[in-house]
């Protein structure tokens, strides 16, 4: 820690303290988040110190880079780069309006995260637009990837705010407990909609129920046509079949069809019909984006020796 001078706080996570701070040798600014753990006293499991380790070489330009990871005295501080401000944030910062512009490459920027992570067997699972980071350059970054799978998704955060459902998928809010790659695909598309909206979420639920019923009334309650097999889901509950009275231009008036068109690809209850985001890339949504975001350098490297 003495390679660190702490500077100002700069936000409270799901997993710990957010710090900004310098490196004393390089200058260079970083984030250190010190994690907290349910049991600090048991120490750090060497599990997910494993898994954490891994995350060192999951680099590329839309993840933010995990430097360092700090072990010491059974605490655990990680070491991240530096950005200027979250998506959270910079809806606040924009009362209400927001260049269409910036949300196609947010979006595509937000895909090309996702489908690096995932073509290494990494998931999010917990994606929301605190922790999608940005930068002054337009740049915009994932941060806390693979960290649920080393720590949990804590049901609460350490100061007893609860953890937010509204970016949850159907399938995780019925209990699934097989984590695939469509859980983010989920995120993504409810990020997609409250970008378009400049920061009205999608679907603000207070309770697992609520969320469920919020979801089933835009889109219709799947069944076990739509969807094979939700009925056998370990927290399955039968819901009403809702007549849908809005349509997607009520929903996002702002999007121009081809992006209704990818987010409702995005939006899909049966986690098996979800686009992927590499497929999601390739969609005509896209075909107008500034070539200067898309063609920019992938510089990225693979990750190896995960199954
Ligand atoms: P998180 O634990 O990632 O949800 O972080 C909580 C808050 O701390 C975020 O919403 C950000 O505002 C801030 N934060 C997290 N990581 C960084 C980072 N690498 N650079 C700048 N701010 C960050």
């Amino acid at each position: 820690m003495q390679k660190y001078e702490k500077l100002e706080k700069i936000g409270e996570g799901t997993y710990g303290t957010v710090f900004k701070a310098k490196n004393r040798e390089t200058h260079e600014v970083v984030a250190l988040k010190r994690v907290r753990l349910d049991d600090d006293d048991e120490g750090v499991p060497s599990s997910a110190l494993r898994e954490i380790c891994l995350l060192k070489e999951l680099k590329h330009k839309n993840i933010v880079r995990l430097h360092d990871v700090l072990h010491s005295e059974k605490k655990l501080t990680l070491v991240f780069e530096y950005c200027d401000q979250d998506l959270k944030k910079y809806f606040d910062s924009c009362n209400g309006e927001i260049d269409q512009d910036i949300v196609k490459s947010f979006m595509y920027q937000l895909l090309r995260g996702l489908a690096f992570c995932h073509s290494n067997n990494v998931l999010h699972r917990d994606l929301k637009p605190q922790n999608l980071l940005i930068n002054k350059n337009g740049e915009l970054k994932l941060a806390d990837f693979g960290l649920a799978r080393a720590f949990g998704i804590p049901v609460r955060f350490f100061s007893s705010e609860v953890v937010t459902l509204w970016y949850r998928p159907p399938d995780v809010l019925f209990g699934a407990k097989m984590y695939s790659t469509s859980i983010d695909m989920w995120s993504a598309g409810c990020i997609f909609a409250e970008m378009t909206n400049a920061g009205r979420p999608l679907f603000p639920g207070n309770d697992v129920e609520d969320q469920l019923k919020r979801i089933f009334k835009l889109l219709g309650t799947p069944t076990e046509e739509s969807w094979p097999g939700i009925s056998q889901l370990p927290e399955y509950k039968p819901f009403p079949m809702y007549h849908i009275s809005t349509t997607w231009m009520q929903v996002v008036p702002k999007l121009n069809p081809k992006g209704r068109d990818l987010l409702q690809r995005l939006l899909i209850c049966n986690p098996s019909g979800r686009m992927s985001a590499e497929e999601g890339m390739l969609h005509q949504y896209f075909s107008d984006l500034d070539p200067s975001i898309k063609l920019a350098t992938d510089n990225s490297l693979i990750l190896q020796g995960r199954s």
